[in-house]
């Protein structure tokens, strides 16, 4: 980590402390943030957790969860918080711009910040950096940190089950990104009280009927196989969203369902927002979606699971993808990920 001893020593004495992730936060951003805000608090720092939209229902069952304020319902009462606080960590995510007003307001009071994260490419805006692309999720990592910062205590369970619902999520339940030392960690996990079956049970086995419904819908009457490509693609309109209610959250791990077909190197979840059109992309092995979203539609992410943005209508944003693949990626970049997968 740069300048780890620097915040060594800022933590030795008790601060106040803003605790911050991504917009629609996944598992790895709630678990994150609160395993170390109870961290942080059990060493006698006041801590404040703030993410810029809610989180879907299923991590509410986390300690802390009640606490969390949501930056785009509470915009004045943190903006106080910042000017206050000694610290900001910015946990899973690379750039002050993946927080949008939250991020700008941060920029604007100097408040030095830490920042741990696993995405590529990170942003030059933190004093602190713990950055590990290799790394599974930012629980991983997190828990690296709680580690380094504290050899001795026992990990508390309610860390533990924070920092395994992150990993979990942002391994697919340990499908990819894992490595031997990431089983370490959750092994640590599991000793330390962590039950795996009912964080399973909370996290996927607790979807309201409507989700399931949807899901059959994108399958059944939303999904379009490009063979040549290689390629599957969802599309939602706004439509769909008013037909089915759907909230943030419910789309969550649709996309990897494309995925499943032999056939398919590279999905996309293609959405129309109220404002935007909002593509999530994924893939198998050496093709880097990551490229595709920064180079056309000012997104970002890993090489097998990226998004981004387009401000186009929805059947254009999916033509222009479409185009962006047959004339860049056809040909040598297909033949490499064939022989990977
Ligand atoms: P998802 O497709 O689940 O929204 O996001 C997949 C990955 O891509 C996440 O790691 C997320 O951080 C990253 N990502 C998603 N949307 C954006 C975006 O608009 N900009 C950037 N830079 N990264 C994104
Ligand atoms: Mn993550």
């Amino acid at each position: 980590m740069k300048n780890f001893t620097q915040l060594q020593e800022l933590l030795s004495t008790p601060k106040d402390i803003l605790i911050t992730s991504h917009r629609n936060p996944d598992g790895d951003a709630v678990g994150s943030s609160l395993a170390l805000m109870h961290f942080l608090k059990a060493n006698f720092h006041t801590v404040y957790v703030s993410f810029p939209s809610a989180f879907p229902d299923n991590f509410a069952w986390m300690e802390g969860t009640e606490d969390v304020l949501i930056y785009d319902v509470k915009v004045k009462k943190v903006n106080k918080i910042i000017d206050n606080v000694d610290l900001v960590f910015a946990l899973d995510y690379n750039g002050l711009d993946r927080i949008d007003k939250l991020g700008d307001y941060i920029a604007k009071s100097n408040v030095p910040v830490a920042m741990i994260d696993h995405h590529l490419h990170p942003k030059d805006f933190s004093q602190f950096t713990l950055s590990d692309p290799s790394a599974s999720s930012t629980c991983e990592l997190v828990f690296d940190f709680i580690r380094k910062m504290d050899k001795k205590t026992p990990l508390d369970i309610k860390i533990g089950e924070c920092l395994y619902t992150g990993i979990l999520t942002d391994t697919g339940s340990f499908s990819y990104s894992v490595s031997p030392k990431l089983f370490k960690i959750s092994a640590k996990l599991l000793e330390a009280g962590v039950d795996a079956n009912k964080i399973q049970m909370l996290v996927f086995n607790s979807l309201p009927e409507k989700n399931l419904k949807l899901l059959g819908y994108c399958l059944n009457k939303r999904m379009e196989l490009i063979p040549e490509l290689k390629t599957g693609i969802i599309t939602l309109t706004k439509k769909d969203y008013e037909d089915f209610d759907i909230q943030r959250g419910d789309t969550e791990g649709i996309v990897n369902y494309l995925l499943m077909l032999k056939e398919v190197h590279i999905a996309a979840f293609v959405t129309e927002q109220p404002k935007i059109v909002k593509l999530s992309l994924r893939s198998k092995g050496d093709f880097a979606v990551n490229e595709i979203v920064s180079a056309h539609f000012k997104g970002g992410g890993h090489k097998n699971a990226a998004g981004g943005a387009s401000y186009s209508g929805l059947k254009s944003t999916v033509n222009k993808l479409k185009k962006i693949l047959t004339e860049n990626f056809a040909g040598t970049s297909f033949k490499s990920i064939e022989k990977k997968a």
